[in-house]
């Protein structure tokens, strides 16, 4: 099974949808979304309406997702995220915020090869920036494959030995290829389609093919210009605007 894997696309469409246009020339069968479809983002409604028409195979919800669906508070979110927080609320539909509210919580086992989370395995809301976090949640995890996202940075993490991490990172690449081994487990971020951190401005998304034995972390230019102007234009935060340029 060749999937597409998509995280944090964070309300922004024109992102998502160059990077739906660039994996279909890439080829791929199923998609997976690790969550926070919206927050931050001018488009949350025809996010979550363009990610329901792809019928993934797996969905999760992210911590942005609970806070524009009043799933949770935004008690340990920054003022910049909880104003966004706010705008999304208030702009969803009622369909789209009952959707958000119903998406389960991860981690979630997709088959027996393959698992996706938010943050963590061992927390859907934990940030993985560290070796340690990451040893952690490759221990915990209980699939070849596991996906995460959260902190919106695109790498790969194999546990060598308990407290020993390898990390591999695209820096820079447009494609950057991992190899997934049967033996042992791989802990992959896609990176994010809305809102990268990594200091590429360009979406990011992973293919993968685990049977295979590979995942591909594939980067795309959309027009950020086009997004930033409707940031603005909502009246959201300028910073949230301003940042996409950079990819921080
Ligand atoms: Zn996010």
């Amino acid at each position: 099974m060749r999937y597409l894997v998509l995280s944090d696309i964070h309300g922004n469409l024109e992102a998502l949808e160059a990077v739906l246009r660039a994996a279909a020339a890439q080829q791929y069968e199923r998609v997976l979304v690790l969550g926070d479809l919206v927050g931050y983002g001018p488009d949350p409604n025809a996010v979550v309406e363009r990610v329901r028409g792809l019928e993934p195979a797996g969905v999760i919800r992210g911590n942005h997702d609970k806070a524009a669906a009043g799933v949770e508070d935004t008690a340990d979110f920054n003022a910049v995220a909880r104003v966004a927080a706010q705008w999304t609320a208030q702009v969803l539909t009622p369909e789209n915020r009952e959707y958000l509210a119903g998406l389960p919580a991860g981690p979630q086992l997709v088959n027996g090869l393959v698992e996706i989370c938010h943050g963590s395995p061992v927390d859907e809301d934990r940030y993985i920036f560290s070796e340690r976090e990451a040893s952690r949640a490759l221990q915990a995890s209980r699939r070849r494959a596991c996906f995460f996202g959260h902190t919106h940075v695109a790498l790969a993490a194999r546990l060598l030995e308990p407290m020993r991490v390898q990390v591999e990172m695209p820096e820079g690449r447009p494609e950057f290829e991992i190899a997934v081994r049967a033996e042992g487990k791989t802990l992959i971020n896609p990176g994010s389609v809305g809102q990268p951190r990594d200091s590429d401005a360009r979406a990011a998304y992973a293919l993968a093919d685990i049977e295979g034995g590979w995942v591909r972390l594939c980067r795309v230019a959309y027009p950020i210009q086009a997004v930033q102007g409707k940031i603005l234009a909502a009246g959201l935060p300028s910073v949230l605007a301003h940042r996409l340029a950079i990819g921080r």
